[in-house]
């Protein structure tokens, strides 16, 4: 029997451990794992380099399109290439900010349009719950949303307000109602609100605005609604250490709650970032080194579950408004194409394994997302898969990257690790496919 592919690799990152393996593909599917001379009859063979590793492609749980709407700040063409490029190989989009933001039916009809014929890797969709959308959640999830975000302070765009925490407790309601998912910005409007926001170029200025206690608020009232409700909830973007006792009590406790921190917050740190660097603003903000390997103890230890890029792009224009005036500058950072090198970057730096990296950029944002077939080479997953040569240094020019607009916190900085090879279903000239929640 002939079979589509096999590739041959001197290191695969498998569930059980990094091996040399061989990997048979049909049908787009992994129909087998074996030794790496395993016998087997292929109409392709693949021999990867003796320093490229074979991992399954990176899942990336939080990234803005903004197509249709604001497709200036990035579109699914460009977007996707730039997920492509950086080893991930299946995107959900956020509900915000494009125009309409998706919170019906109709919005999501809309935004599968926009993404036909331009998805360079599979995407995915997240749902919106804003004051409007609540009690009409179920119809949006039965058309195939894998959850819903809510933002607890203001988004940053008018068409996308934010819940009080009455509504925060009806929408969770509604989604425990029937097992749904709810990701949450958790930032405590009343808490930033006790802080000045002061206009300038200090970063550490900016940071003050947006204290961890904010944070820590929030994910108090979070997890106090799900004690009420049940809901799977998830925490996105944590930046604030200090909230890491919170979480892991309530993890303890048995509450079905799971957490993501961003590359960012775990390769920058405030003490680094120059007065005026706008490109580094995001909310919340980076914090400091002390912060940031807290964040890294907790990716270690599960309390923090995965890793997931935020990519907010924007033009360069709003990006860098102000002058450099962090009060003005669009708060966002454009990371999906580095996540992977970024957070691989990270983790050997400390020690971790390969294994580590991909388990944190894959294998476990897929199974929580519910893509079963997704985040791990065995037999009966889809062949989502990259060449990683996780050994050769390479250093980030914000113009390469295939991004809209050539704004990078990461410009000038050095990764190790490049995506050499990618294969969707098991073909390097594939275009991705519109998945929806199985
Ligand atoms: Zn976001």
């Amino acid at each position: 029997m002939t079979h589509d592919l096999v590739i041959r690799a001197p290191r695969a990152v498998l569930p059980t451990g990094t091996v040399p393996a061989s990997v048979l593909v049909d049908g787009g599917r992994i129909v087998a794992v074996g030794p790496i001379d395993a016998h087997a009859a292929a109409a392709r063979e693949v021999v990867l380099a003796p320093d490229e590793v074979l991992i399954p492609g990176a899942v990336d749980t939080h990234v803005h399109v903004n197509e249709p709407g604001r497709t200036e700040w990035e579109g699914f063409d460009s977007a996707t290439r730039a997920a492509r490029a950086g080893g991930v190989t299946t995107l959900i989009d956020m509900p915000l900010n494009s125009i309409p933001p998706t919170v019906s039916p109709d919005a999501l009809a809309v935004k599968r349009a926009a993404a036909e014929g331009k998805a360079h890797v599979n995407v995915g969709f997240w749902g919106g719950a804003i004051p409007a959308s609540l009690g009409g959640l179920r119809g949006l999830w039965d058309e195939g949303v894998f959850g819903f975000k809510c933002f607890l302070a203001p988004s940053g765009v008018d068409e996308f307000p934010h819940l009080d925490r009455a509504q925060l407790v009806m929408a969770m309601d509604e989604i425990a109602g029937f097992g749904g998912l709810l990701i949450v910005h958790a930032e405590d409007p009343a808490v930033l609100e006790m802080y000045d926001h002061p206009a300038g170029r200090d970063y550490g200025a900016f940071m003050g605005s947006r204290p961890q206690a904010a944070e820590a608020g929030a994910i108090e009232t979070v997890i106090t609604a799900m004690r009420a409700t049940g809901a799977r909830t998830h925490i996105l973007h944590l930046s604030a250490a200090s909230a890491l006792p919170l979480i892991a009590e309530a993890k303890a406790e048995g509450l079905p709650l799971t957490v993501e921190t961003c590359p960012h917050y775990l390769t920058f740190d405030a003490d680094h970032i120059p007065a005026g660097a706008t490109q580094y603003k995001c909310c919340p903000p980076i914090r400091s080194e002390e912060n940031r390997e807290r964040l890294w103890e907790a990716l270690a230890d599960g309390t923090i579950d995965f890793v997931a890029s935020d990519h907010s792009p924007a033009t360069a224009d709003l990006k860098m408004a102000g002058g450099g005036d962090f009060s003005v500058a669009w708060g966002g950072i454009a990371g999906l194409q580095t996540s992977l090198a970024a957070v691989w970057t990270g983790a050997r730096t400390r020690g971790f394994s390969l294994d580590d990296a991909v388990r944190w950029v894959s294998t476990r944002p897929a199974a929580w997302a519910g893509l079963a077939s997704k985040g791990a080479i065995e037999a009966g997953r889809d062949a989502d898969l990259v060449a990683f040569a996780p050994e050769e240094p390479w250093e980030v020019h914000a113009g390469s990257l295939e991004y809209r607009n050539p704004v990078s916190a990461y410009d000038g900085h050095a990764l190790a690790g490049r995506v050499r090879r990618v294969w969707l279903a098991g073909s390097e000239e594939a275009e991705g496919t519109l998945v929806a929640r199985p």
